[in-house]
């Protein structure tokens, strides 16, 4: 990408590319080579997100008139353009994100298997029918859109996510302002470029770049937004979610993770490794699905530590875009002193550094924010870095007597997000399915990602509201109408009690 053109990214209200009221804007860095300028975005503020709000109420009168099947066909024309801009988008999530390419290739592809997910929902959409009390009346169900939608997405996934929210939100009818993260906005741009192009009416999907404080905010105060479908800290969702009750808006929020893995002593230890170096290091530990604890019983202690050391130590660190590499950069300055401190605060806390530790530098290393793969052991539960959420590459071990131990030590984290145990033990596999507190339980595979069609999403801190994905983003995104309907030729005496 060339430093010395820098293209000016607007926004993208009512069908138009608009500038910021503000007249501000700002750029974003590649974090692999922080002299590439990745783009100029609008700084919006409050007035920008309600004039979007405005546009999408104006979008809404046209897209949920339009039957769920005809939505469709522009979520599958969308998917046929994302088609043919596949490693451009790939690319395009390295530069701004700094994931290495398999893995925006992967985040490309996920985004494509849920706009044809949903596209499939425009020829369900079921209700449902069922006999009336009364005679000469049916009584049926049927779903409508919930009205104007913010989507609010973070940096991780600056596809994936938003494609997760904006397709299941779009099949339903609903109207939509999309916020992203302000890291990543090109991905987000370039999404809304592909749904213009399939033919999306203009006020239907509105893009507003700028500040979570300010444009989120407008989003989650305006009485005219009726549901809020939120990815992001803990933090932030916890305090959107309570603004939005205050409001009686509808809200989905996904947050974030302390994910464990328990390998016990009959695991097939080549399968594990390879699930959990990857679960931990893989897209640099920023994924919310992330491995960030492993619980190992104490049998296999000893031989699991020298092969996971072996591993880790093999992997290849660099820019991203390189597709023999394995760790790329963290996403920004911001994250690389997170991770930074949270591995002086380990240190402190009296873990033991087993590998890595520090943060990259010379030759190239100086121009991105490299922290090497990191491994704690010695680890008890109560220490911060067992129990906060670190977003990095690192990654935290513990000793458990047998499985009882290892699902306590498990369930010991106010998150519950992901979750995986290696074992052939069938008995101990559905003890841990029973007992395990999240959302996704996984066995003798990585506690990362899912699959488009089955539910998204955590307990506890990490998650609450209506699942994302499978079945239940229909359930999130539309109201369900009850219908009775008298076709009785004649007045007759009828009875309801409620
Ligand atoms: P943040 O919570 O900081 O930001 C998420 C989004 O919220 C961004 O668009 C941000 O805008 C916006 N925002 C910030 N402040 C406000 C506010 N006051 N009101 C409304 N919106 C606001 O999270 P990150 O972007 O740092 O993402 C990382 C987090 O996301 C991690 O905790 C991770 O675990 C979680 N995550 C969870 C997933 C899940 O499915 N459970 C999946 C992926 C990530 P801006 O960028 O301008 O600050």
């Amino acid at each position: 990408m060339a430093t010395t053109q820098i293209t000016t990214h607007k926004n993208y209200i009512g069908g138009q590319w608009v500038e910021s009221v503000t007249g501000r804007t700002y750029q974003v860095h590649n974090p692999a080579r922080t002299d590439q300028i990745v783009g100029e975005f609008q700084t919006s503020s409050a007035d920008d997100a309600l004039k979007a709000v405005a546009a999408a109420k104006e979008g809404l009168a046209i897209w949920a008139n339009t039957p769920a099947p005809a939505r469709a066909n522009v979520i599958y024309k969308a998917l046929e353009i994302l088609g043919r801009r596949t490693d451009e988008m790939a690319q395009t999530i390295t530069i701004e994100e700094g994931k290495p390419i398999s893995d925006a290739a992967g985040e490309v592809k996920r985004a494509m298997n849920i706009m044809e997910y949903a596209a499939g929902e425009g020829r369900r959409m079921f209700g449902y029918t069922t006999p009336s009390e009364l005679p000469n009346t049916v009584a049926y169900t049927v779903r409508r859109p919930l009205g104007v939608v913010g989507i609010i997405t973070p940096w991780n996934f600056p596809l994936a996510i938003p494609a997760w929210k904006i397709a299941p939100a779009l099949i339903c009818g609903n109207a939509l302002v999309f916020k992203p993260a302000s890291a990543t906005p090109l991905s987000a741009v370039k999404l809304i470029e592909i749904f213009e192009e399939a033919g999306l009416p203009p006020g239907v999907l509105n893009l507003v770049t700028g500040p979570g404080g300010q444009v989120g905010t407008a989003l989650v105060e305006s009485t005219d937004v009726k549901a809020i479908s939120f990815t992001g800290s803990t933090e932030v969702g916890t305090e959107l979610y309570a603004e939005s009750a205050k409001r009686l808006k509808k809200v989905q929020a996904e947050m974030g993770g302390k994910n464990a893995v328990i390998v016990l002593s009959d695991a097939d230890m080549d399968k594990a490794m390879g699930g959990i170096v990857q679960g931990a290091f893989g897209s640099t530990g920023q994924r919310c699905t992330a491995t960030s604890r492993v619980i190992v019983e104490d049998g296999v202690y000893d031989q699991f530590m020298a092969e996971l050391i072996d591993r880790t130590s093999k992997l290849t660190i660099g820019d991203g875009i390189d597709p023999s590499i394995d760790v790329s950069p963290l996403a920004s300055q911001s994250q690389k002193d997170k991770v930074m401190e949270y591995i002086g605060i380990g240190t402190e806390e009296g873990a033991k550094l087993a590998f890595g530790g520090h943060a990259l530098s010379g030759g190239d290393y100086d121009q991105g924010y490299y922290v090497e793969p990191t491994i704690f052991t010695d680890v008890s539960p109560d220490m911060r870095i067992a129990k906060e959420e670190i977003f990095g590459p690192v990654l935290t071990v513990f000793k458990a007597k047998d499985l009882k131990e290892a699902i306590d030590i498990s369930n010991s984290v106010e998150f519950g997000l992901s979750s995986s145990v290696y074992t052939k033990d069938i008995t101990k596999a559905y003890e841990y399915i029973n007992t395990v507190e999240t959302g996704m339980v996984h066995v003798n595979a990585s506690t990362l990602g899912g699959e488009v069609h089955l539910p998204f999403g955590g307990l506890n801190s990490s998650g609450v509201g209506q699942r994302e994905q499978g079945t239940s983003m229909v359930d999130f995104f539309s109201e369900v109408i009850t219908v009775y309907i008298d076709h009785a030729a004649e007045v007759s005496e009828r009875a309801r009690f409620i």
